[in-house]
């Protein structure tokens, strides 16, 4: 059975700066068309001040909810975006249901997933289809509660990474309900939200990172 241990999330978080530093171009050239062009370099701000916790080993605790916390509230307190306050909760909440536990199963996992993703609606107040980070991570997170007792956990995650990946496709029509590009109305469409593609891109690092 797949346990995921402390090191599994500290290495996921160094994954995710990795990501954005690799993801920054792109990710401000989708929020230049429709928002203010800053999405890639917010998050590379924010994931290069949790990057710099985790090299000061700042967390020696064997505590999956401190590690997760403690990179949610950097991310919060350094990013000056929307971003910044959302995905900042969404690690600040994972972790909450598993205090002072070092290993969590894939239904744990999962659980935590919730807990993140409703802490980014609860921030946010958006609803799906409103062309934000959400319609990403909530058709991925119904997929996941429904699947998240079957017996090959990697295949489970993988179809709901490929279900986000279809969510951040579904916003290119949309016009946005929320965020900057609200302001845009119709000229919105035919655009990708910027958070729906770094969203999944994010999540999809805890894939690659249980696969191996
Ligand atoms: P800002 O818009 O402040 O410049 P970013 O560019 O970093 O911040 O992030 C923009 C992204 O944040 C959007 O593409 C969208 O996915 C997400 N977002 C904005 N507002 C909300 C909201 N209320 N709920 C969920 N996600 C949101
Ligand atoms: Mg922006
Ligand atoms: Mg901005």
């Amino acid at each position: 059975k797949l346990l995921l241990n402390k090191e599994f999330f500290k290495i996921s978080l160094e994954k995710m700066a990795a990501l954005t530093e690799e993801n920054r171009d792109y990710w401000t050239e989708l929020d230049s068309d429709i928002g203010d062009g800053d999405h890639g370099i917010n998050l590379s701000i924010g994931f290069r001040g949790v990057t710099e916790k985790l090299q000061e080993n700042y967390d020696n605790s064997n505590d999956i909810n401190d590690l997760l916390k403690k990179s949610g509230m950097i991310l919060l307190s350094k990013v000056g975006g929307a971003s910044g306050p959302l995905y900042g909760s969404f690690f600040m909440k994972i972790g909450k249901d598993v205090v002072g536990k070092n290993e969590v199963t894939f239904v744990e996992f999962v659980d935590m997933l919730k807990n993140g993703i409703e802490a980014i609606q609860m921030r946010g107040k958006a609803e799906l289809g409103d062309k934000t980070m959400l319609d990403t991570l909530l058709p991925g997170l119904d997929y996941l509660e429904l699947h998240k007792e079957d017996e090959d956990s990697i295949k489970v995650l993988e179809d709901a990474v490929a279900i986000m990946k279809q969510g951040s496709d579904s916003t290119i029509p949309l016009v946005a309900k929320k965020g900057r590009a609200m302001r845009l109305g119709e000229r919105a469409i035919g655009h990708r939200d910027p958070g729906s593609a770094s969203s999944w891109m994010l999540i999809n690092v805890f894939l690659e990172e249980m696969k191996k």
